[in-house]
């Protein structure tokens, strides 16, 4: 059972030429044959299929149906859903159960999505690769002897391999964006502060978003529009009002559009095969009436540097919750409290979590604070003053989401900081808080997909999806 999007989705529900029974059953189906793939961390077999049933009788009541009716949705395990485990791939959340809905997951419910599972990461959210997950791997599923990105590996395996329609992710750094340029997908991450982080497992607080991944830009726009606005429990929610973003996609003219493109973006080493694609999808903008307009930006290097003292400064505060104490796993032997605290945090956590726990403790202590974390927050306003200023002169910053296509599984795990540079295009939005998407334009020489990276400016999702559904179209 294919569907070409939710409009074709929904058009066959309501026309009663499928029941959501069928639809969701023909998912769970999927899911239970990618099994070994390692992409859900939970299924929800029994929950989704009473859903279905019940949004059947509501179509057959008669009754209005919510936005989202009867799309099947993956949810990304660090996100809480009232009932189901949720673990953030982490051995030190091991058996726990979420107490309560994030408000984005209330606001599905509520236009009638179906959840269907849960979905494998990087361990709290901390990868470039879905390694560090301590369920294992979750292969690409273009060449499956390698990775589908990460952090929000799972998220973005599941709608790449139509086990799913959408998937919420969540993006500190670029981790719905790299899995989606990875895997063939559209990867949205709002404006900081557009969708509410109330029931996301806070990493970087100032940095997390949750994001939306999808096989399409209208698919992605809908979605935002139902889990965006202010949230009385997230104070760093926006008020900023929602938009009608499929009404605004609409009018986005790509006549005169200026399209920025750094240099930054394009260094000499970047991979050669990357870089021609990339630029190919964007002379496919500049031949429907756009101009390429070539900016300087501060080299994102510095944003990489700066990001990784900021975000492991604000994981390790983050982090200091899970002590075996209040959540999931404790450790079985330890004669008093202090060894308890210490033995189920060094069980618990995976390698690249306590290395960023000590990196970040270490960045915020006393002799080091003005050196480092001062530092970076300055170069973080550096960042976020060029951005603005380059934004004045052109509509769009484009550039590739990743400098290479996917890596091997295992290829990069013992380099950290090779890692690292997985990000380097995707982390500088996330530093200034800017909207930025990723968007499928083709593939490499090895038949691996490469993505374009798209940044505008604050709350401008709308225009930003609208010429990215364009640029999806030229490249298909
Ligand atoms: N790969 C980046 C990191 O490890 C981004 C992660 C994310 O966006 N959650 O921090």
């Amino acid at each position: 059972m294919q569907f070409r999007g939710y409009e074709d989705l929904r058009s066959r529900l309501v026309s009663r030429e499928l029941t959501c029974q069928q639809v969701i059953e023909a998912f769970l189906q999927r899911i239970d044959a990618h099994r070994e793939d390692n992409i859900f961390t939970a299924v929800f077999h029994d929950a989704a299929m009473l859903r279905a049933r019940e949004l059947d009788a509501k179509i057959e009541r008669g009754e209005a149906l919510g936005k989202l009716f009867g799309m099947p949705i993956a949810i990304k395990d660090n996100i809480s859903m009232a009932g189901a485990p949720l673990g953030c791939a982490s051995k030190i959340l091991s058996g726990y159960e979420s107490v309560y809905d994030a408000t984005a997951i209330m606001r599905l419910s509520a236009e009638d999505a179906v959840f269907v599972g849960r979905t494998n990461m990087d361990e709290f959210a901390m990868g470039s690769s879905n390694e560090n997950s301590a369920l294992g791997p979750v292969p690409n599923p273009y060449d499956k002897s390698r990775v589908p990105g990460g952090s929000s590996g799972g998220s973005a395996a599941a709608v790449a391999s139509d086990l799913a329609m959408v998937a919420l992710g969540s993006d500190t750094g670029g981790s719905v964006r790299q899995p989606a340029g990875f895997c063939n997908i559209v990867g949205l991450k709002p404006t900081y502060g557009r969708i509410s982080r109330y029931g996301l497992v806070a990493f970087a607080s100032s940095f997390d978003q949750i994001g939306i991944l999808a096989g399409n830009c209208d698919d992605a726009a809908l979605v935002l529009e139902v889990i965006a606005g202010k949230d009385d429990r997230d104070a760093t929610s926006s008020r900023h009002a929602v938009d009608d973003y499929r009404a605004v996609m609409g009018e986005v003219s790509l006549k005169g559009l200026r399209v920025g493109v750094p240099s930054a973006f394009f260094p000499e080493d970047l991979n050669a095969e990357v870089s021609g694609l990339v630029m190919a999808g964007l002379k496919k903008l500049e031949a429907a009436g756009a101009e390429l307009v070539e900016i300087e930006l501060p080299e994102s290097d510095f944003a990489i540097a700066a990001y990784y003292i900021l975000v492991t400064a604000e994981a390790s505060s983050n982090l200091a919750r899970f002590d075996g104490a209040r959540y999931g796993y404790r450790s079985p032997a330890s004669e008093d409290l202090s060894k308890m605290y210490v033995n189920s945090r060094t069980e618990g956590f995976g390698e690249e979590v306590k290395r960023r726990i000590m990196l970040g403790t270490y960045v915020l202590s006393a002799g080091y604070y003005d050196t480092y974390y001062k530092k970076a927050q300055q170069v973080r306003r550096v960042f976020q003053d060029r951005y603005r200023e380059a934004l004045e002169n052109v509509d769009v910053i484009a550039g590739p989401t990743s400098p290479f296509p996917p890596f091997g599984i295992g290829d990069k795990m013992d380099n950290p900081l090779e890692m690292y540079l997985a990000d380097v295009f995707t982390v500088p939005a996330s530093i200034v808080g800017m909207p930025a998407v990723s968007v499928p334009v083709g593939f490499d020489s090895l038949g691996l997909p490469v993505g374009v990276h798209l940044i505008c400016n604050f709350f401008e999702e709308g225009k930003m999806l609208g010429i990215a559904r364009q640029l999806q179209s030229f490249c298909q």
